[in-house]
């Protein structure tokens, strides 16, 4: 099958097209796909460049998301058919562990997302366990079905169940233009709060107020953005910030808080070690609250409302799938607003 893969860990340089590599064996809960489009996730550079730790079957496959279509099923899957149009949750879980078992996967002490620790969607073939999957309605884009999984997934938890986001609360988005950024605009309005974003630059300062930013910060016109933030609060503070830039903002964005505020943090972009003032932590009685990933519970929570139309997740550009690294180019240098996809069949 054609695939994108790299066989040793390096630069984005590492990833190559293949069009002869094996198609999944699938294990007896698992599905066959043929996949239509996969997405781009910051998670993808992190795996080609890999960690202490990170023990990969090379050559690995990246890719967490995807939509296509079943077109085989293990012996023990009876409730789907070949040829249905599916999404699927890119979480992987064990089902047995405490936390599996209090609906907590995304705290499975095996956890794992797909194409991070198993071959991932970046290919012409996927397999997925049959659990994980949703059925994509007739009709609906393809092509949102694939850019939505880890961003709805990642965005639900972090904003609902996770950081409580409430009616009248106002929440300061720190970036625009990645996927959870991009896509918690749209889903922070709908839970009837008022949106502030950080952007970089004119153009994802645009974008950011065409998705219902209610006010934008442009931080090249305004460095210091956590004083325009305070400022614009009436010297209070906001309610909630979101921070997965990490290192360069985390000292602003704690800053930002007001009385009894929480930061969420689903990841670090710049680096995972920033400055916390502790006596900002305690004298205003702010929460720190990370999250990752989510059950698939969130997963359909969030989907039913894309499904339904109420939600949408930003597209950027579609690149085919044998220029995967020109489209990781893109996101490298930041320039994107919303999701890249690769076009696969
Ligand atoms: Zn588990």
């Amino acid at each position: 099958m054609k695939a994108i893969l790299f066989r040793e860990h390096g630069s984005l340089d590492a990833l190559d097209y293949v069009e002869n590599f094996p198609v999944p064996e699938l294990a007896p809960d698992e599905a066959l796909i043929k996949v239509r489009y996969a997405a781009l996730n910051r998670l993808d550079q992190f795996v080609v460049r890999g960690w202490k730790g990170l023990d990969l079957l090379l050559p690995h496959i990246p890719g967490a998301d995807f939509s296509g279509s079943i077109v085989a099923l293990g012996e023990d899957v009876t409730n789907w058919v070949a040829g249905q149009p599916v999404t699927a949750n890119p979480s992987l879980w064990c089902g047995h562990c405490t936390f599996c078992l209090a609906g907590q996967q995304s705290l499975c002490d095996t956890f794992a997302i797909l194409g991070e620790h198993v071959r991932g969607s970046f290919a012409e073939f996927v397999k997925m366990p049959a659990r994980n999957l949703m059925a994509v309605p007739d009709g609906f884009s393809m092509k949102q079905a694939a850019a939505a999984p880890t961003v709805a997934v990642t965005t639900w938890r972090m904003l609902v169940t996770r950081g409580q986001l409430k009616p009248g609360e106002t929440v300061l988005l720190v970036g625009a233009g990645g996927g959870v950024n991009s896509f918690s605009i749209p889903l922070a309005k709908m839970l009837g709060a008022t949106v502030w974003v950080v952007a970089g630059g004119a153009a994802k300062a645009q974008q950011a107020t065409e998705l219902g930013a209610d006010w934008v910060i442009d931080r090249e016109a305004e460095p210091n953005w956590s004083k325009a933030a305070y400022l614009h609060s009436g010297k209070r503070g906001v309610d909630v910030v979101v921070d997965n830039v990490g290192a360069a903002t985390w000292e602003a964005s704690v800053r930002s808080l007001k009385k009894g505020g929480r930061l969420l943090t689903v990841g670090g972009t710049t680096g995972y070690t920033g400055q916390t003032p502790i006596n900002i932590m305690f004298g205003r009685q702010v929460s720190i609250i990370g999250s990752t990933m989510g059950s698939q519970l969130e997963f359909e929570d969030a989907m039913r409302l894309i499904f339904a139309g109420k939600l949408a997740v930003p597209i950027d550009r579609v690149y085919p799938l044998a220029e995967a690294r020109q489209a990781e180019e893109r996101m490298q240098e930041g320039v994107h607003f919303g999701k890249i996809l690769l076009e696969v069949n």
